[in-house]
């Protein structure tokens, strides 16, 4: 079983060495447990804080464990009798090729296909899809006509909040790096408009984009971007704050100014709070169906890149943490 593991903590990018691939023998399954071979590992942002040595939302991956994240596999061996051998499913089986699982886990869905590609179940139709939705539709609560600024735009939490807050009937303008990125947004994904930050005219851009002002801000990289939209919001507006990742890699967090730095000592204040995913936990297949169902039918748009085994997670996740990903990040691992 080859695995990746935390051989040192990064001090702001990741370094070499700081992250290793390692290789031990798969164990013998016990009773009750389950063996899943990886085929699909998604990479996410939030991995990079949990290699920091600070109690976030969640506990610090140990030196030496492997690093966190959700896989979809399939069932090769098991001694449960939850599982059957083909079944496939999303499991939180960190960068791994074969994970152990006792067959009572949480956190572990079978994939109920419905014609939705295996790997969007990571993506647009997976966790990232569901914290786009409910985030939007649960904090941002936004109505039709308000204006809707979504940042990471093309990535998968801002592709579903764009999409779904078109649907609802709102102007939508997305915030993206450079060109490419922006094109697509609007013209494969239908957004009203999208802002390049990198072209360096960020405020007067997003200020032309949105005319009638900001009525909600899906926040997903904090910084500049977060700075320029809090001069445009209006009274009553909502800032559900999903993420930050521009700030994620910074050595020194406690110099970070943070979306509640930048949106609390606004007057009058925005409706803000942070958020996380699993607040929603029992709509979780729910909404998943909802989702895979857009993606089946074609009106939930959505694009992702592939980095191709174990050998090359790193190098991509780090790409991802600078915006070279275009959609979701993936690692394919097996078939
Ligand atoms: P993406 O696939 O969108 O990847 C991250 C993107 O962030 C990059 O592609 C890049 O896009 C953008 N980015 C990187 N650096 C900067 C920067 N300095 N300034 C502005 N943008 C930058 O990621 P996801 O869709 O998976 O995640 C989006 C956000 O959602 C993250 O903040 C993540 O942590 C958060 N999240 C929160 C969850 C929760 O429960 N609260 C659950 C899941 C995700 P570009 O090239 O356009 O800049």
């Amino acid at each position: 079983n080859r695995k990746v593991v935390l051989s040192r903590r990064p001090q702001g990018e990741i370094q070499d060495g700081d992250l290793s691939l390692v290789e031990a023998p798969v164990r013998e399954l016990k009773d009750g447990e389950v063996l899943i071979k990886t085929l699909w590992l998604s990479l996410d942002p939030y991995m990079r804080p949990r290699m920091n040595d600070s109690k976030g939302y969640m506990d610090p991956i140990g030196i030496g464990e492997v690093i966190v994240g959700e896989s979809i596999g399939r069932v090769i061996e098991s001694n449960s009798d939850n599982y059957q051998v083909g079944d496939l499913v999303t499991v939180y089986s960190g960068w791994q090729e074969y994970c152990i699982i006792p067959g009572d886990a949480a956190m572990v869905y079978k994939i109920k296909e419905q014609g939705a590609p295996l790997q969007t179940y990571l993506g647009v139709a997976g966790m990232p899809g569901r914290t786009g939705y409910c985030g939007l539709m649960y904090v941002g609560k936004p109505k039709a006509g308000e204006t809707v600024v979504v940042s990471a735009a093309s990535g998968p939490v801002g592709t579903v909040v764009g999409q779904t807050a078109k649907q609802l009937g709102c102007r939508v303008v997305g915030v993206a790096g450079g060109p490419d990125k922006c094109n697509y947004v609007v013209n494969e994904l239908g957004f009203d408009a999208c802002v390049d930050y990198k072209a360096g005219n960020l405020e007067a851009d997003l200020a032309a984009a949105c005319p009638n002002g900001i009525d909600v801000y899906f926040e997903n990289v904090g910084g500049d971007v977060a700075k320029a939209v809090a001069k445009l919001l209006n009274p009553g507006a909502r800032v559900p704050v999903c993420g930050y990742v521009s700030a994620y890699n910074v050595a020194d967090q406690s110099q970070v100014e943070t979306p509640f730095h930048i949106f609390g000592k606004l007057d009058p204040k925005p409706e803000h709070r942070f958020f996380l995913v699993t607040e929603w936990q029992d709509q979780h297949q729910e909404i998943t169906a909802l989702l895979a169902g857009q993606v089946a039918s074609g009106q939930l748009k959505y694009s992702e890149t592939i980095a191709e085994g174990l050998d090359n997670a790193v190098e991509a996740f780090k790409g991802m943490l600078k915006g070279k990903n275009f959609g979701k990040q993936l690692v394919h691992i097996a078939d």
